[in-house]
Formats: structure tokens, sequence, C-alpha cells
């Protein structure tokens, strides 16, 4: 079976990958993510993931970097749990049309590792987005491989992000770390 994985970040593919590939999927990958800020963030994450994808021989497909597609979605919804919910929609449907267009019968998220997320929420986008495609989402609780994958990847020297992806969560975090914004 054909399963394109829409892929986070390099960390989080390790385990899935590991574990499709176990249950005899056919992977390729798609990073599809508008949702990071700021463009140098991206790069730095996507290079991980090329760096990854040479020693595990994944192809992976990368569409160009295109931030407006993540503000348009969340506009007038920019606070959580809205706001993530229509950041996982619009990568999960734009991985559908994909996996549509070129042939594959599954799709599934690198998404499904992270503790941080919410993964019953997650299944239901990804089960609704995929039908609408006529493919099938693939549901696993790959949170079982995170703390695992994520020790390895930090002995390789795999880049790790410290926040989820948007400009918001940015902010988010040194809110949380009690620090001021203000200038
Ligand atoms: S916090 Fe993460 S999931 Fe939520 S909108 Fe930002 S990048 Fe997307």
């Amino acid at each position: 079976m054909k399963l394109l994985l829409h892929i986070c970040c390099a960390p989080c593919l390790i385990y899935p990958l590991e574990k499709l590939r176990q249950d005899n999927f056919e992977v390729a990958g798609f990073f599809y993510n508008p949702n990071i800020h700021p463009f140098q963030e991206f790069n730095q994450r996507k290079k991980a993931v090329e760096d990854y994808s040479r020693s595990t021989a994944i192809d992976i497909i990368y569409p160009e970097y295109a931030p407006a597609d993540f503000f348009q979605a969340v506009n007038l919804k920019e606070t959580k749990p809205d706001r993530c919910s229509l950041c996982w929609s619009l990568r999960l449907k734009k991985t559908a049309e994909f996996a549509k267009e070129k042939g594959f019968s599954h799709i599934s998220t690198t998404l499904l590792v992270s503790p941080y997320q919410d993964q019953g929420l997650l299944q239901k986008i990804g089960g609704n987005v995929a039908r609408e495609e006529n493919v099938e989402f693939y549901f696993e609780d790959f949170r079982l491989g995170f703390r695992k994958a994520h020790d390895a990847a930090k002995s390789k020297g795999i880049y790790c992000q410290k926040y989820c992806g948007c400009i918001y969560s940015e902010i988010e975090r040194y809110k949380k770390k009690g620090q001021s914004l203000a200038l």
C-alpha cells in the first residue's frame, strides 16, 4: 500500500517511518508546513528533514514555502484551539489532495508522534480530509516512539525545534517562561 506521510520535522519522522515500513507500507513524504515562521526556521527544519531522508532513502516532496496559506486559513481565529485545528486541516487537506493526484491509497502525519498535539482531533480531521479526496487516513498512536526517537535525534545532532511552528506558538513559548514581550 502506498502511503503519503505528511512530515512536520525530522525528529518526528524517525519513528513513524520505521513503524510504517515494518508494517509494509511504501512510504513517501510530504513536507508542507506553511505554518512555520520565520523563513529561516522553516529552512532549518527542512534541511534537517533533507539530511535525515538521505540516510533512510525516502522520497520527499517539498512544496514551496507559502506562509500566506497559513495566515489566510487562521484569519480571525488566531487563538487556540481554533487556530491549531485550522492549521492541521490546511496541511492535511493539501496532503490528501496530492495523494489523490499521485495515486497514493493512504495518508498519515508525523504530527501523531507529538504528545503536544491533540491526537483525537488530528484523527478526526485527517479522516475528513482523506474522505473528501477518496483516500484513507491511517491512524496509529505513534506517541509510543516519541521519547526514543527524540533521544536518537539529539544523539545524532538532528535539529530539534523549540516551538511548534507559527509565530503565535513562538510568542506563547516566551510567555510560558514568564518573559515580557514589551520593549
Ligand atoms: S501552535 Fe502549532 S499546530 Fe497550532 S497553529 Fe501554531 S503551528 Fe499550527
